[in-house]
């Protein structure tokens, strides 16, 4: 029998811890139902504090933010991680300078959303996110790169999303207001003619079900340890 390979992933957590949590469940549940038994993943995880990354994400010093996670990286690296997961979408605006620190792969979480929307057979969706993810190019264009069309929704929206991730899915907070609000988005994206949902931010997940929505939906967080999985088990 061959000897079973299953390297060892290096995640960069705490953007939010609350979603870190998703991922160390996540990471181990998908390693055993691969491979059976008392297997679960091999991984190392470095969990900032996310106070003040948030802050300088505000004041938009992203050579600052991109110096703290390249340097978190690197020692896991030195840690014995043979690939690195930035647990956030917000945060891959700063994968050049995380892929400058490492000799080991980075998997981008919007690749593994990419495939994942593919294979959902969505070609134009919705994302839901931080306003700097929705904005900002970093993410969109790696998707349409993918050959996928992105939409998002109007600016009212985007700030009213941006402050119910930051203000409260982030600390714990669940709100079936913000519920609402989140999916009357929806309803106005498929109106637009999406016909699929980014769940872009990786705390999306902990205020809907992905298998709740009116149209097929990735949530970047699972999508983002399928793809580690898929990595580790090589
Ligand atoms: N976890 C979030 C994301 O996926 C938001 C928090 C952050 O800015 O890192 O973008």
């Amino acid at each position: 029998m061959p000897a079973l390979i299953l390297r060892t992933l290096g995640l960069i957590g705490g953007m939010s811890a609350e979603s870190t949590s998703v991922y160390y469940q996540t990471l181990n549940r998908l390693v055993r139902a691969r491979l059976g038994g008392l297997h679960s993943a091999k991984l190392v995880l470095w969990s900032v504090d996310f106070a003040p990354i948030a802050a300088l994400q505000a004041q938009g010093d992203w050579d600052a933010t991109g110096a703290a996670l390249a340097e978190v990286a690197r020692r896991l690296e030195g840690a014995g991680a043979e690939a690195i997961l930035i647990c956030a979408n917000t945060m891959h605006l700063n994968a050049p300078q995380v892929e400058a620190a490492i000799s080991v792969p980075l998997i981008h979480i919007a690749d593994a959303t990419a495939a994942a929307l593919q294979a959902l057979g969505v070609t134009r969706a919705l994302l839901l996110a931080t306003r700097f993810t929705m904005e900002k190019p970093f993410y969109r264009e790696r998707l349409e790169a993918a050959g996928l069309a992105v939409q998002t929704p109007d600016a009212a929206e985007r700030d009213r999303l941006h402050a119910i991730i930051y203000d409260e899915l982030v600390v714990g907070v669940i709100n079936p207001r913000s519920r609402d609000a989140v999916l009357a988005m929806i309803a106005q994206g498929r109106a637009a003619g999406c016909d699929g949902i980014i769940f872009g931010c990786t705390e999306i997940g902990l205020l809907l079900d992905p298998a709740d929505m009116p149209l097929p939906t990735v949530d970047t967080a699972i999508a983002h340890c399928q793809a580690a999985v898929d990595f580790a088990l090589g």
